[in-house]
């Protein structure tokens, strides 16, 4: 039997990092079992889910590079894979369990429920509701004829108990004192979550349910709801909750947790997906940076860790930093390029584009994320340096400056092939002359070519401008120094 998989998302916000774990390991599963891919749209909350998230989940899986075999947008055996197309078929599971005598109307009130659960707790007994406000049945008719508008319960089997064997938890099992007759159709006719969920798993031949801790109360529910359809259940996976580097539950206090959110602050979606793989999962052989085919072939469910794991923006922007240093030169010079002349909206001059190709290398070696890139290499595209004022106070206006703009342009004149090695020797030979660190013999020069004490190398940074515009850039400092 090959197995079939599904990420189910509710488009009721953006994918976040949680969720794309999730996908992830569903995702690698399927690929290294031969199995299938389904992606499923959960999109019975019809307040709460809308267009864009449903688009922002779609593009953020291509992003990482995750596909799927069948499912919304693809299609597949099973038609519509979105559960607002396929209401009425979870009304006829309703309506048929009520037949068989697996579910029932349920008229209870919340007041009821409340009085009941408040007396169970105060009683020391287990809170769960088990139809008794519910035993009469042969009125149900009457009373929906009349207009009631009732629920539909499942019919949870007292006493019980429902184990079952998770793939990462091992046995869990619940007594069905802790379970709920549950609502499986809304009054108005609308399914619940455990309905729906249960029904296309079941409808759609799942044969593993891989989804996060949160829903492990739910799967009696989904166990029992399965069987009751004469079907066999899935075998179930709960993966750990994703946690800050605290020990909290991931949230926004700890960075961003949409993916997109990833990508506009200029991560890689390679490197995110190695990241997200290793959260609850060890590749063996020390491995941490494996491509996504690598983890292909290593992947194993059954190897997953029960254990929480720390979602840490530190560990995953080094992770970036490995994988910028990993790119095809010319590909990550293409991109800068691509990049830069998007946010200036015209194409770049040759002389620009001459520059860059030249910083690139340097650039690429000290970048973590691509959005820094700009910032970095802005310098290298102006006519005329901006200076920043903290770094022009905190350099350009300690005594000796002048001097030392005067030495170094004299210098730099002075040299007849203008690259890395000639550029350093001048410039140490300077410094040494003048008995002076390279600190104080640098910072004013690396600011006056490009406005900031922080910029990438700084022999190399002269060697992309150019002797021109750098002889140009240190007399004009040199000038406003006065
Ligand atoms: N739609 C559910 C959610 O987004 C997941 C359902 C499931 O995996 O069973 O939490």
């Amino acid at each position: 039997m090959t197995p079939r998989v599904r990420f189910a998302p509710s488009p009721t916000g953006f994918l976040h990092v949680g969720g794309a774990r999730t996908a992830l390991y569903n995702w690698l599963f399927a690929r290294s079992s031969g199995g299938t891919m389904i992606l499923r749209s959960d999109d019975t909350d019809e307040e709460r889910s809308t267009p864009e998230y449903a688009a922002d989940i779609l593009d953020s899986m291509r992003w990482l590079g995750l596909d799927w075999d069948e499912g919304i947008d693809t299609g597949g055996p099973h038609g519509d894979y979105r559960q607002s197309a396929r209401l009425e078929r979870y009304r006829a599971v309703a309506d048929r369990l009520v037949e068989a005598g697996g579910a029932y109307y349920s008229f209870a009130t919340p007041e009821q429920l409340d009085a009941f659960r408040d007396e169970a707790r105060a009683a020391g007994t287990a809170p769960s509701y088990d139809g008794r406000f519910d035993v009469d049945q042969a009125d149900a008719v009457k009373r929906i004829a009349a207009g009631e508008r009732p629920t539909i319960r499942f019919q949870v089997p007292r006493p019980g108990r429902t184990t079952f064997e998770d793939i990462v938890r091992g046995e869990v099992s619940f007594d069905h004192s802790q379970v709920d007759d549950f609502v499986i159709l809304r009054s108005d006719r609308t399914p619940t979550y455990h309905l729906a969920s249960t029904v296309d798993d079941v409808d759609f031949g799942i044969t593993h349910v891989v989804r996060g801790e949160d829903l492990l109360s739910s799967t009696p529910k989904h166990i029992l709801l399965t069987e009751a359809m004469g079907a066999d259940p899935a075998r179930y996976a709960h993966l750990s909750l994703l946690m800050g580097p605290d020990g909290k539950k991931l949230s926004k206090r700890h960075g961003h947790t949409a993916i997109s959110a990833y990508r506009d602050a200029g991560y890689l979606p390679e490197a995110l997906v190695n990241y997200l793989a290793l959260l609850g999962w060890n590749p063996g052989e020390d491995a941490t940076v494996l491509p996504l085919n690598e983890m292909v072939d290593r992947f194993d469910l059954t190897a997953v860790s029960k254990n929480p794991a720390i979602f840490d923006t530190d560990k995953l922007e080094w992770m970036n930093g490995v994988y910028i240093r990993e790119m095809d030169p010319a590909e990550f010079v293409n991109q800068i390029i691509a990049s830069i002349e998007a946010d200036l909206a015209r194409p770049l001059t040759d002389g620009d584009r001459a520059r860059l190709v030249a910083m690139a290398p340097h650039v690429q070696e000290r970048t973590k994320l691509l959005t820094e890139i700009g910032d970095q290499v802005a310098f290298l595209l102006v006519d005329e340096v901006e200076f920043d004022e903290a770094s022009w106070a905190k350099v350009m206006t300690k005594p000796g400056v002048a001097d030392i703009l005067d030495a170094a342009g004299e210098r730099l004149a002075a040299i007849d092939d203008w690259d890395v090695r000639s550029i350093e020797e001048t410039l140490r030979g300077m410094i040494a002359d003048l008995e002076i660190g390279a600190g104080k013999g640098f910072q004013p020069i690396r600011v006056a070519v490009s406005g900031s004490t922080v910029s990438p190398p700084l022999f190399e940074s002269l060697e992309a401008l150019g002797r021109e515009t750098t002889l140009e850039r240190v007399r004009r400092a040199r000038s406003l120094v006065g």
